[in-house]
């Protein structure tokens, strides 16, 4: 192979690398997931912020519940007392008298666990309400992660594939030219050699002077000059 082929041949090699690599650096389905984070946190600290409203009413609620139901349990206990008891007429009336008592309690405490219950039910809600709008976010997201999982791993293998291809087609290389070309990549990135397109270096846009673009229209057969802005060498 000419060297100018070859060298033609190692820059689209290392140009098409680079594409790949900027691919998958910036897949679209990344930029998605970003944002849905966003959107997830969001919803996480508005979840967060609804429990910690709900949390105190929700105490409230549970200890006027279990209140009423301990007074109810010895509501029975002195229903059965009464029921069954062989006690004196005096002791039957103090357990009637406690009893009423109770029972009122009952009924202060089922009222409590009522005003609290109408408290915390619009809370539950607000907070259903929260993790039903993340709900597709969360499904989303995990579709997302493993598309780009597998998006990243073909990517990889193309990489893999075309720096073997690259290293072969460097290896076609003379030295001296493989130097200069690895001399400009280093210096310049994605390729060493560039393409010279409506008077411009397609590798910096730079457009030629009149003069450099003469120079470059009239070079000897394998002569290559450096691009005076980036040193890329550029290819007729
Ligand atoms: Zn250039």
């Amino acid at each position: 192979m000419e060297p100018i082929d070859a060298l033609r041949s190692l820059t689209d090699a290392d140009r098409w690398i680079e594409r790949v690599v900027a691919q998958r650096e910036h897949l679209a389905e990344r930029a998605e997931l970003d944002a849905l984070e966003v959107q997830l946190r969001t919803l996480l600290r508005a979840l967060h912020d609804a429990e910690a409203i709900a949390a105190p009413v929700r105490l409230a609620y549970e200890t006027a519940r279990e209140l009423a139901r301990r007074h109810s349990v010895r509501v029975g206990d002195l229903e059965r007392a009464l029921a069954s008891s062989s006690a004196s007429a005096r002791e039957l009336t103090a357990t009637q008298h406690e009893l009423e008592q109770v029972r009122s309690r009952v009924a202060a405490a089922e009222d409590d666990e009522l005003r609290q219950l109408i408290e915390l039910e619009p809370l539950d809600e607000s907070i259903a309400a929260i993790k039903a709008r993340a709900q597709p976010g969360v499904a989303r997201r995990s579709e997302l992660q493993g598309e780009i999982v597998q998006l990243r791993a073909t990517l990889d293998d193309e990489i893999t594939a075309l720096r073997l291809t690259r290293a072969e087609r460097a290896a076609d290389l003379e030295p001296e030219w493989r130097q200069r070309y690895e001399h400009a990549l280093a210096r310049a990135g994605t390729s060493g050699g560039a393409y010279v397109d409506a008077g411009r270096c397609d590798g910096c846009r730079l457009a030629l002077s009149p003069l450099d673009l003469d120079r470059f229209r009239h070079l000897a057969p394998g002569v290559v000059m450096d691009c005076p802005e980036c040193g890329r060498l550029l290819l007729p």
